[in-house]
């Protein structure tokens, strides 16, 4: 027996569970559970990549010079306001080391991302969940569950797996009516399939407590390779630098991330071609008779009668070698979280579902 403490809150995580991407003895499995990019990622950060391994035996540069210059011009932003991250789950992670500990309250909300509970327990603070309306974020419940001991508010904008979002009016007073001890960390992973959303950088811009979190993963296809960023104030961003190990980003996450947000013209077509898709999967979802709420984000929410039959959907699905995300540990068991894919992924998904509704007629 050994007699090594674990730190309090620690056996309390409940692991992350992440979307599958296998289906036993089947080839032609359609992966719709992680919010991937059906494009993959831009052609000239693969090359990027290629070209990195050059430079295998060289540490990389601390300070992600190259990176955080290339996210500042396309963004419009102070590059000396950015920090990259082992993807934005490492930024968060970078939040909650510096700023909460044991003792401490970080809220997020119902059906918020998974990680922000587990976050909070990584550094021994209580996580506090406050309702949302109707599968959106509530500005209200959030401020008023705020307390002395509040440290850090997450808020995904679009949300994941919801898809909803805050109108530019609700973040602004949101911001506005936290105590002055209150990070908010605005959760921008899906803030690029928005059209004309600055992702919250001007949210970060006029309130000194915000950060805004963007990620490589989503968009930019780059997953596999995991970056991600935070955008805050100088200040912020020196109290999180604190944290960061210096060598946290290789040679070829660096090269492959520089060229992917430089290819703005592959970022379009992708926002472009998931507008469509996304269009396409609501409408048809509704004509089939299910829940299907406006998603601002790369994946929709299909909403069943039951648990049941959304467990059924699931299993229908599978069958068709097609995997989604069962969101049962967001709160949302009636629930379906579906990538959009590109056409012919969205028709062979809708197809599915269809025979399966058909069926249950
Ligand atoms: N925030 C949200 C809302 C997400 O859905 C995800 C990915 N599932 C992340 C952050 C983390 O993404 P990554 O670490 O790949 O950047």
């Amino acid at each position: 027996m050994t007699e090594i403490t674990v730190q309090p809150g620690i056996m309390d995580i409940a692991l992350y569970v992440s979307g599958e991407s296998k289906l036993a003895g089947r080839e032609d499995v359609l992966k719709l559970s992680s919010n991937e990019n059906p494009l993959g990622c831009s052609p000239r950060a693969a090359e990027a990549f290629r070209a990195s391994s050059a430079e295998l035996h060289r540490y990389p540069g601390t300070d992600h010079a190259g990176l955080r210059a290339a996210i500042a011009e396309v963004h419009g932003l102070e590059a000396e306001r950015i920090i990259c991250g082992v993807g934005s789950d490492e930024v968060l992670q970078f939040i909650v080391q510096a700023y909460a500990g044991p003792g401490d309250e970080i809220i997020s909300t119902e059906h918020g991302f998974s990680m922000y509970p587990i976050l909070a327990r990584m550094v021994g603070a209580s996580p506090v969940i406050v309702p949302e309306a109707e599968r959106r974020v509530d500005p209200q419940a959030i401020q008023a569950a705020v307390t002395e001991r509040t440290r850090v508010v997450f808020i995904a904008n679009p949300a994941n797996p919801t898809g909803t979002m805050l109108t530019e009016d609700e973040l602004e007073s949101l911001a506005a009516g936290l105590p002055a001890h209150v990070l908010l960390v605005h959760d921008g992973a899906y803030a690029e399939f928005v059209e004309g959303f600055d992702g919250g950088a001007g949210l970060v811009r006029r309130h000194p407590n915000v950060v805004m979190t963007r990620t490589f993963s989503k968009i930019h296809g780059l997953g596999g390779l995991r970056i991600g960023w935070g955008y805050a104030s100088r200040e912020i961003i020196d109290v999180l630098n604190r944290v960061r190990q210096p060598f946290n980003l290789s040679n070829a996450q660096m090269a492959a991330a520089e060229a992917a947000i430089r290819d703005t013209a592959f970022t379009r077509t992708c926002a472009e071609l998931n507008a469509r898709m996304r269009a396409r999967m609501r409408d048809s979802l509704r004509q089939m008779g299910l829940g299907c709420d406006e998603s601002f984000a790369n994946f929709v929410l299909a909403r069943f009668e039951s648990a049941e039959m959304a467990g059924a959907a699931d299993a229908a699905l599978r069958e068709d070698g097609i995997l989604v995300r069962r969101v049962t540990g967001y709160g949302l068991p009636e629930a379906l979280r579906i990538t959009v894919g590109d056409e012919a992924g969205v028709t062979r998904v809708l197809e599915s579902l269809r025979r399966f509704m058909d069926a249950r007629r």
